[in-house]
């Protein structure tokens, strides 16, 4: 859920455990301090949506904090030619992207799936034959959705950039629009949010969805007005003096004097909420000026 300048994922796992995560950009200096686990409490208890995933025993006394991915797309066809042939880059191998938004797996089964159909298609007798029929048929069924995340990544930091300079995010771009009203109406309407959905879960393309009959129309009419939409959230202000605020605590629970509000339970996993700080800077390429995604032959960010 995107809540202003910072993003929240709630994930339920294993053995009645789950994980809480805030999510931010790494230029958001100010934001680091959510590190600290007394900080990243009272920002998660300023959230009324999440808030309440507050509520268990937590199996660890600090915020993991997960940062350094990277966009990350290998190409193996070069001009037209295969660099190798007898090996085929699948899943993250192939492309990795922003795992907070949790398509990761699925579209690594997407691509699993296409080598199973273009081994039975193709054989294998052939090698250059097989290489270039996999990387086509890749860059047609599967490229397009790393492409859409990667779009979506950049969207949403250009934006987290626009708000913490103030201002509003607008970049003429309709596609982006509807998404954002896409997410809007998803609350409000059940076929809203059964396309928001199967677009967030990978089963279908958001042009796709909302071209079902009269989908496009309901999400103009129920979310088209997203940004005049309450946010459940601290304004950008209210953030900033929640990460600032309370000075002597931070100190201490930085020097290992205590001062967490998070507690270490041994006694078992059950209801334990982990919680980790992940940033989507990142996590994605930069969109504006600064280093670009890591360069190595044969790969394309
Ligand atoms: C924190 C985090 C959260 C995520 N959450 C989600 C989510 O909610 N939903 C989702 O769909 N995706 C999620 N993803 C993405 C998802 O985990 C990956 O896209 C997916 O696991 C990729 O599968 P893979 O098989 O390609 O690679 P991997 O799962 O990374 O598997 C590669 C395997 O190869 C092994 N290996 C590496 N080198 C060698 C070697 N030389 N010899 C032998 N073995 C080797 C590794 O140990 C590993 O077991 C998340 C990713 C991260 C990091």
């Amino acid at each position: 859920m995107h809540l202003g300048t910072i993003s929240s994922l709630t994930l339920p796992a294993d053995n009645g455990t789950w994980s809480v995560t805030l999510v931010a950009s790494a230029k958001d200096k100010a934001l680091r301090r959510l590190s600290d686990a007394a900080i990243w409490e009272r920002a998660v208890r300023s959230l009324p949506l999440v808030a309440h995933w507050l509520d268990g025993q937590p199996i660890d006394d600090r915020v993991m904090a997960m940062a350094g991915i990277e966009d990350r797309h290998r190409n193996l066809m070069i001009d037209g030619a295969p660099v190798v042939t007898g090996v085929v880059a699948a899943g993250d191998a192939w492309a990795c992207s922003n795992p907070t938004v949790g398509r990761g797996a699925s579209i690594g089964m997407l691509q699993a799936v296409l080598l199973r159909d273009t081994i039975a298609a193709t054989g294998l007798d052939d090698p250059w034959e097989f290489a270039c029929s996999f990387h086509h048929a890749t860059a047609e069924m599967v490229e397009p959705w790393y492409r859409d995340t990667l779009a979506a990544d950049r969207h949403r930091l250009a934006e987290i950039d626009a708000l913490i300079g103030g201002g509003e995010y607008r970049p003429g771009d309709p596609g982006w629009e509807i998404g954002q009203a896409f997410g809007a109406a998803a609350a409000k309407d059940p076929d809203c949010l059964r396309g928001f959905l199967t677009v967030a879960m990978v089963l279908g393309r958001a042009a796709d969805v909302v071209a079902r009959p009269g989908l496009l129309d309901k999400v103009i009419a129920l979310g088209g007005g997203w940004r005049d939409e309450p946010l459940p959230a601290p304004s950008r202000a209210g953030l900033l003096s929640i990460v600032a605020g309370d000075e002597e605590r931070i100190g201490e629970s930085r020097n290992g004097r205590g001062g967490h509000r998070v507690r270490r339970d041994r006694s078992g996993p059950a209801g334990a909420p982990v919680a980790w700080v992940p940033r989507l800077g990142t996590a994605v390429a930069p969109s504006g000026p600064g280093p670009g995604p890591r360069r190595v032959p044969g790969h394309r960010p």
